[in-house]
């Protein structure tokens, strides 16, 4: 997609600070951090919403929550916890319309989110 940004990342025309990049995804940091640490795990295929996906894309969702898993373990964020999310569409407050699980760690976060 030309004019999304994560596309743009991913295709390696726009800069960012990746930290993990592998054939279904990428993981780099927030320029805009909400938090010590905050990552975006973006899949590679553009899908601007969670209602684009299709069965074909059970695994790929697998494999985005896995993979925050282990990149929070590498971070050392396992012991005290951590928050994923995903915000979807205007009133999920979704900014970029190429899904992303936002990873967020190294301070406590609070209930409801706002
Ligand atoms: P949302 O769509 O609400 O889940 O949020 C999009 C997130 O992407 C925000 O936290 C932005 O700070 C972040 N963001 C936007 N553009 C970039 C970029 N070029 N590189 C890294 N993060 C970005
Ligand atoms: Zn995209």
């Amino acid at each position: 997609m030309k004019n999304c940004i994560f596309c743009r990342i991913i295709a390696g025309e726009s800069p960012a600070r990746i930290i993990h990049e592998d054939e279904h995804l990428l993981v780099f940091h927030d320029t805009q951090p909400q938090a010590p640490i905050h990552l975006l795990l973006v899949p590679k295929k553009h899908l601007a919403r969670i209602q684009d996906l299709t069965p074909t894309d059970k695994e790929l969702m697998g494999h985005l929550l896995y993979t925050a898993s282990s990149v929070a373990k590498n971070l050392g964020l396992q012991q005290n916890g951590y928050r994923l999310v995903i915000n979807n569409g205007r009133y999920g407050g979704q900014a970029v319309f190429h899904l992303h699980l936002h990873l967020l760690g190294g301070r406590p976060m609070h209930w409801p989110p706002g």
